[in-house]
């Protein structure tokens, strides 16, 4: 296919379903269903990739590396530029493609498709500044030349919430460095991946670059990825508890790690904080995605004097939110990915209620088809139930109320987590005071919305090791060659 060949229909989930996409060739197959969340039906079949096909995907990365490697940072540079490109000028059908495997609403998905096409461009622009160093030592005695090399063949592994955002945030970074890619994404949303496929071998991505496999034994394939002495980067995204199982798996063969895991955000709202402002980045940080998100506020912490106009403004809000299959163009809330997610939920909410919880508005399953669950609050919740230490993944609202700026800050840090937080207030010295005592890699000062292409997103504790993203995130796909020189 050629930039000039017709446009395709790529909402069509049939056109992504074709095959493994192995150095360049879809390897048709069958075996792992795509369900549409909205009715529970499948749309679609995807191949069931094995150890040998996973492979056959490291050694077309590999026979791709030498020259990717030496394809100049202007070339790397363009093409994925064009990519940026191309998802944009096809960024409704994408987002539709998303809205349809992925439940979620179709302006959630239209805004992850701009989100995620963004890092295209913003590492086709950091491929051209990978910088090096040339210095003398302290002592005088040889001079410093610092070298970034592509660190080598990368397995991605990306979760299904942003089926496409996640997979850009690795792949833009990787070939920007000269890096060749395996990208393994999450079964319940693999046509985004095939798609992003499909547009990198339009936009000139040589064959073997970027491989793509699905699979329903992740891992056994990890495993057999990971113990080729070929890869040498694995960047994961997903649970907490599959990256520890990675990370120990990754230190058998001592490949480097980039783990972006799961969230527990606390959402601080202060006395002082405007009110309106408050409710509406609530709604954001809780509900894009339907609360499917890392960094989706779990834990509302909102001080006495606005404790009660809070509840009632968030719950109206979240009563009137439209729930729906994400394809209808009215749908605020979609469905969740699957039904164990909503039964997740249920239990949650269900154990927060036993323990003395008031549910202010949603709280029920609804009967029907499809994996809904409604937009819900909860006041009065106990500090110690687990709906305060799981991340809740779905459109619930637990709110909790606090008296000082150290309880607050105290109720914000009880987690394991440290991805992201949220502070609401009008005094700025005191939102950046509160915000230095928090643990977490990003926070949303009177925001309720922080990730951005040119910012480095990642977390602390739990939640992670390394940065995606911004100036930095190229440099998790290089490494460092020191010459110690004498001329
Ligand atoms: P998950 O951990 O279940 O799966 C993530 C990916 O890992 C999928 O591709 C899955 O197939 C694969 N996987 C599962 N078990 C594996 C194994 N043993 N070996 C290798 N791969 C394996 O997570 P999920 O349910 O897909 O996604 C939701 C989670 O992702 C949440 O915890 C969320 O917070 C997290 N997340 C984090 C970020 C971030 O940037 N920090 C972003 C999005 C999602």
């Amino acid at each position: 296919m050629t930039l000039d060949a017709a446009p395709l229909d790529y909402a069509d989930p049939a056109l992504h379903a074709q095959g493994l996409w192995i150095g360049g060739k879809w390897h048709p197959g069958g075996g792992i269903p795509v369900i549409d969340p909205a009715r529970g039906l499948p749309i679609a079949e995807v191949p069931d990739a094995g150890i040998d096909a996973a492979l056959a995907a490291v050694d077309a990365a590999d026979a791709a590396a030498a020259g990717w490697r030496a394809t100049p940072h202007r070339q790397r540079s363009e093409i994925l530029r064009r990519m940026f490109t191309r998802m944009t000028e096809e960024a409704e059908a994408l987002a539709r493609l998303i809205a349809l495997e992925n439940g979620k609403a179709l302006s959630d998905a239209r805004g992850e498709v701009a989100y995620a096409a963004e890092f295209f461009r913003w590492y086709a622009e950091e491929a051209t500044r990978i910088a090096g160093e040339f210095r003398r030592t302290p002592s005088g005695s040889h001079n410093i030349l610092v070298d970034h090399e592509p660190i080598g063949i990368c397995l991605l592994i990306t979760p299904w919430n942003f089926p496409a955002a996640m997979a850009t945030r690795k792949i833009g970074p990787a070939l920007a460095a000269g890096c060749t890619v395996i990208l393994k994404p999450a079964s319940e949303t693999p046509l985004t991946a095939y798609a992003m496929a499909r547009i990198a071998a339009d936009c000139g991505v040589p064959p073997g670059v970027i491989n793509v496999i699905t699979t329903t034994q992740p891992g056994p394939v990890t495993s057999a990825i990971l113990g080729d002495p070929r890869v040498r980067k694995l960047s994961f995204t997903g649970s907490t508890g599959v990256g520890r199982t990675l990370l120990a798996e990754a230190a058998r063969s001592v490949v480097s790690c980039s783990m972006e895991l799961g969230g527990n955000a606390p959402f601080l709202v202060f006395d002082d904080a405007d009110l309106d402002a408050a409710l509406d980045g609530a709604m954001v940080a809780k509900m894009r995605n339907a609360g499917e998100a890392c960094t989706a506020a779990n834990r509302f912490y909102v001080q006495e004097g606005i404790h009660d106009a809070f509840v009632a403004g968030l719950a109206a809000r979240m009563a009137a939110l439209k729930v729906g299959p994400g394809t209808d163009p009215a749908t605020q809330c979609g469905p969740m990915i699957t039904r164990r997610s909503v039964q997740k939920i249920d239990r949650l909410v269900s154990d927060a209620v036993a323990r003395g919880a008031r549910i202010v508005t949603g709280g029920a399953v609804p009967p029907g088809e499809g994996f809904y669950y409604p937009p819900t609050v909860l006041e009065n919740v106990m500090p110690e139930a687990p709906i305060a230490h799981e991340e809740i993944f779905g459109p619930v609202a637990p709110v909790y109320r606090f008296r000082t700026e150290d309880e607050a800050i105290r109720l914000a840090n009880t987690t394991e987590y440290g991805l992201a937080a949220y502070v609401y207030s009008r005094d700025l010295a005191r939102a950046l005071r509160v915000s230095r005592g928090i643990e977490a890699g990003m926070i949303g000062v009177n925001r309720g919305l922080m990730s951005d292409p040119a910012a480095p997103f990642g977390g602390v504790k739990q939640s992670g090791l390394g940065r995606e993203g911004g100036v930095t995130g190229i440099l998790d796909f290089l490494e460092a060659k020191y010459l110690a020189v004498d001329f």
